[in-house]
């Protein structure tokens, strides 16, 4: 089957610095290098790494070739991303001796996404395909509606938190995936317990301590604890979950088996520094976890 991504690109510039800097302070960087992130293109070479067909519905604007090509070669068929005319979402990433970090992210062309086009590129899916969305772009509510009603199983990372969006997307998810914070914003905000939310599985990372998947239908828990590495670079810890996750599932793997798979891709890719880039090959995982 297919798993259609609508989902963030963007550049990301890393300088490492000797201390983040203060405000009104000028400082020269140690070293600069720029890589692919973005939490939709994140998941996307996730699930492309774990051997699912992965479709990216997306856009960027004139200066988002490169990241456009490491996407192909990562294996993610972009011939939905739409190229416009506002510059492709980009990510400051600021890091100190300690690795302690500041980000400032201009969303660009992820948030002028039209839902028209995004619907659109959905014409091509069949019932049993998956819709892989995050809260980086635009379009959500509408691409996500128009995927449950082709039959598509909707995975919805809801990260960055935000309420209008989730309350706007939710009716439509069949597995809602969290990390613990963002888990902890969303039942504040609706009032709720996860088990009372509407969708039919929901998938909560807890960083170092593991991950659980609930069958809210079922009532049925499965636990899944972290694999112990020594943690270089966490950042797309969550994504890697996600998109290994949703294409083990897109390929017939139980739940149980699934998690097993994505806890050790997310592993993998903590000893690792950068985002899309860093992502393990399902071969390099597999290995792991022999
Ligand atoms: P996010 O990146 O969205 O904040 P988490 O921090 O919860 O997500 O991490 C997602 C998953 O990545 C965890 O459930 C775990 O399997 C794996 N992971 C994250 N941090 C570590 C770590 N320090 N050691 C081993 N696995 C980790």
């Amino acid at each position: 089957m297919t798993i259609w991504t609508l989902g963030s690109i963007n550049i990301d510039h890393v300088y490492r610095l000797p201390h983040l800097p203060q405000p009104g302070e000028t400082l020269a960087a140690l070293d600069y290098s720029t890589g692919l992130g973005g939490k939709g293109a994140n998941q996307s070479v996730a699930a492309a790494r774990a051997g699912a067909r992965v479709r990216l519905i997306g856009a960027i604007g004139p200066d988002g070739g490169q990241v456009l090509a490491r996407l192909v070669a990562l294996g993610v068929d972009c011939a939905a991303v739409a190229r416009m005319q506002t510059a492709t979402g980009h990510a400051i990433i600021l890091l100190d001796a300690a690795s302690e970090n500041a980000i400032v992210i201009h969303p660009g062309a992820n948030r002028a996404i039209a839902p028209q086009a995004a619907v659109a590129a959905l014409d091509a899916a069949v019932p049993g395909d998956t819709l892989l969305l995050q809260n980086e772009t635009s379009a959500q509510a509408e691409t996500a509606e128009a995927a449950a009603i082709r039959g598509l199983r909707v995975v919805y990372s809801a990260a960055p938190f935000e309420l209008a969006a989730v309350r706007a997307v939710l009716p439509h998810v069949t597995t809602l995936a969290l990390n613990a914070v963002e888990a902890g914003q969303l039942t504040a905000a609706l009032g709720c317990e996860l088990s009372d939310l509407p969708v039919a599985e929901v998938l909560v990372t807890h960083g170092a301590e593991g991950a659980d998947w609930h069958d809210l239908g079922a009532g049925r828990v499965i636990y899944q604890p972290a694999f112990a590495v020594s943690p270089v670079d966490t950042t797309g810890a969550g994504d890697t979950f996600a998109g290994y996750f949703a294409a083990a599932r897109d390929q017939g793997f139980g739940p149980a088996a699934a998690l097993r798979l994505a806890a050790g891709a997310a592993a993998l890719k903590v000893t690792r520094a950068g985002a899309a880039e860093a992502i393990p090959a399902r071969a390099e995982v597999e290995a792991f976890l022999e």
